[in-house]
């Protein structure tokens, strides 16, 4: 397992679409991260609060630490100072959270929605419907330290490729529509679709992807 070609083979297959990499650096201790962080790469992703601020305080100060995983309200506050991108929000209650510390630390906090666009009931996300009751809400309106960068979506785990392709190309649409619908309010700002991880993001690329979650294909399988 080389790290290096894994690499530049994931940003090659990447480069056509203009699209960025976040290497999901969960469950790798420092030194890999290092060794990765020396080939170039500035985006990390976790999706552990405890792991993210441990390895934020050991690594460079220059990567972009995005956050991952599905975040508890009461741990907001020990990752607003310094995370670049939240992906996984999924309730107004929690990116009110992310607006009340956002200020705290004296930033806008970068946040991208989570759509629930797989089969599995197991994976968090909104429903479309209760997604553009979010933008419509006058609460939403109202959060001046958080950006709503566009939408994440993680793809039902199947080997079944026009399964995947559908779900990809149904959040593609709905991030269309409410980037056409809410460009005008002042936090937002839709640039970044996140879909795509190791088993599906050539798919998600070909669905309008511009970024891709990738951990396994880079550091190998997670034990
Ligand atoms: C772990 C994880 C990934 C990366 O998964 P791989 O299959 O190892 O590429 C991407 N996105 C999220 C939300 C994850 O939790």
């Amino acid at each position: 397992m080389n790290i290096k070609s894994n690499i530049e083979k994931i940003l090659n297959e990447i480069k056509p679409y203009n699209a960025a990499l976040v290497a999901v650096s969960k469950t790798k201790p420092i030194q890999v991260l290092k060794e990765v962080y020396d080939f170039g790469i500035r985006d990390f992703g976790e999706n552990k609060v405890q792991e993210l601020i441990e390895k934020e305080e050991k690594l460079p100060k220059d990567i972009n630490w995005h956050m991952i995983g599905h975040l508890q309200r009461n741990k907001v506050k020990y990752i607003a100072p310094f995370v670049y991108l939240i992906h996984g929000v999924d309730s107004l209650k929690l990116l009110q959270e992310i607006n009340k510390q956002g200020k705290k630390s004296n930033r806008i906090i970068k946040c991208l929605l989570q759509v629930h666009i797989a089969e599995e009931e197991t994976k968090f996300g909104f429903s479309r419907e209760e997604l553009t009751g979010i933008f419509n809400d006058a609460k939403f309106n109202e959060l001046k330290n958080i950006q709503i960068k566009g939408l994440m979506g993680m793809a039902t785990f199947t080997e079944n490729a026009d399964q995947v392709r559908k779900e990809f190309k149904s959040l593609k649409e709905l991030y269309q529509s409410i980037k056409a619908l809410h460009s005008d309010k002042e936090n937002v700002d839709f640039e970044i679709l996140s879909m795509g991880m190791s088993g599906d993001f050539r798919i998600a690329l070909d669905q309008g992807s511009t970024m891709v979650r990738v951990g396994s294909s880079i550091f190998g399988e997670r034990v």
